[in-house]
């Protein structure tokens, strides 16, 4: 089943773990602009050194950098069996480039996610994040996991990421509000927004998600 999905929510808001899921369960490709510059920071090329000046601060990336980024991803192969985007449009300038790139291959977004979640809650929940620098897996504190633990999945050391530091998730969070709220009045004048209450477990919330999007998964 064919789909081309946008996943939107706070950082924090479990977007990155619902996109790997579905991208999963229905064989689209997971496209995670944040997880595409953190490799390129870690091999160290220059598009990588160039973003993670702004990563750093918690600021945005350039359009003109993500853009093209995104766009040589999407032309990928995989991507023809459907994407979910995570973390790519975060501005308006991002959404109308998307909405050209498909529109010359005459495709369009078949829905636009919005999880749903308090800025109390994310906040929480970032404090509490780890991720395994091997494989990606994230964990949160309150588990009795701690920075410099094993990943249960790999081995790899558990450590927190650099932009969930207090000072930086705060202005994450700033930039977010600045741009969500164009974003989804676009996508709303479209009538491909799907708000999603982010509360409850991932299983939960995955079931909206699926549900909002009107697909089933195959083994269902
Ligand atoms: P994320 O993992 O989605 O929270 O992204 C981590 C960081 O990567 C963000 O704080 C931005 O600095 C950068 N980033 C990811 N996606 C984008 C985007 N679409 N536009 C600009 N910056 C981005």
């Amino acid at each position: 089943m064919v789909r081309r999905v946008v996943i939107l929510g706070a950082p924090g808001s479990g977007k990155g773990t619902q996109a790997s899921r579905l991208g999963k369960e229905f064989g689209w490709a997971h496209v995670s602009t944040g997880d595409m510059l953190r490799a390129a920071v870690k091999r160290g090329t220059p598009l990588g050194l160039e973003a993670n000046e702004y990563m750093i601060k918690g600021e945005l990336v350039p359009d003109d950098l993500m853009i093209g980024l995104v766009m040589d991803r999407l032309n990928q192969n995989d991507c023809g069996n459907g994407f979910i985007l995570d973390g790519f449009p975060r501005t308006v300038p991002q959404a109308e480039k998307l909405d050209s790139m498909l529109g010359r291959s005459q495709i369009q977004l078949d829905g636009v996610i919005n999880i749903d979640v308090s800025t109390e809650e994310v906040v929480m929940r970032l404090s509490q994040r780890l991720v395994c620098a091997n494989c990606g897996t994230i964990v949160t504190t309150d588990k009795n996991v701690n920075t410099g633990d094993p990943c249960i999945h790999c081995g790899g050391r558990l450590v927190r990421r650099k932009d969930d530091e207090p000072e930086t998730i705060r202005h994450r969070l700033e930039v977010y509000e600045r741009e969500i709220r164009s974003l989804i009045q676009y996508y709303e004048e479209r009538r491909i927004l799907k708000d999603v209450d982010g509360y409850g477990s991932m299983d939960d919330v995955y079931k909206r998600i699926v549900s909002a999007l009107e697909i089933y998964p195959v083994n269902a």
